[in-house]
């Protein structure tokens, strides 16, 4: 089987990867990320992805671009959902990537996260999978969540304190803006 993983950063991708090759898939990943905010944060997560691609020699596919605008432009007014458009967008992306690089299979390092919707993740996933015409490969990569982060420090690999958005900044950082939240 050949897949193209969608790949969220580089520590998010490090037990994905080798689960994968483990079972002897032959992979390339795909950063694809314009939730990620600011600028700089963009910079250093996708120049950490690149380098960890490069050193473990997977092929991968980086969009450069920094998608600022044309986030806040599909989430604004209606923020508390936002996660659910950062998911498609990105799971969408991935699967026409694959459709058009030729590949049989995808998958997402979201499924690794443990903060992330992995049910909304796999449904939209397994929808996708449908409307592509492609196999979606699921696993529930949370099992290798410490071992993982344990491998990114030891790899001095830069570490994100915060999702990506810049809403998701805010609420890491301020604490009156979380408690009123989670009063909603
Ligand atoms: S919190 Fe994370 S998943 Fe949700 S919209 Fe922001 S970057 Fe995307």
């Amino acid at each position: 089987m050949n897949l193209l993983l969608h790949i969220c950063c580089g520590p998010c991708a490090i037990f994905p990867i080798s689960s994968l090759q483990q079972k002897g898939v032959s992979l390339s990943g795909y950063f694809y990320n314009p939730n990620i905010h600011p600028y700089k944060e963009f910079r250093r997560r996708l120049r950490t992805a690149d380098e960890y691609s490069k050193e473990i020699g997977i092929p991968m596919f980086l969009d450069k671009n920094y998608g600022l605008i044309g986030f806040l432009r599909n989430v604004v007014n209606n923020e508390d959902n936002r996660c659910s458009y950062c998911y498609r967008d990105r799971l969408e992306k991935t699967a026409q990537k694959a459709k058009k690089e030729g590949f049989e299979s995808f998958s997402t390092t979201l499924l690794y996260s443990k903060y992330q919707n992995h049910r909304e993740i796999r449904s939209v996933c397994e929808e996708l999978s449908k409307q592509y015409s492609l196999h979606f490969y699921y696993e529930d990569f949370r099992a290798g969540w410490q071992a993982a982060i344990d491998e990114s420090r030891e790899r001095n690999m830069y570490r994100q304190p915060y999702c990506g958005c810049i809403y998701s900044e805010q609420e890491r950082y301020d604490k009156k803006f979380r408690k009123n939240r989670q009063k909603k």
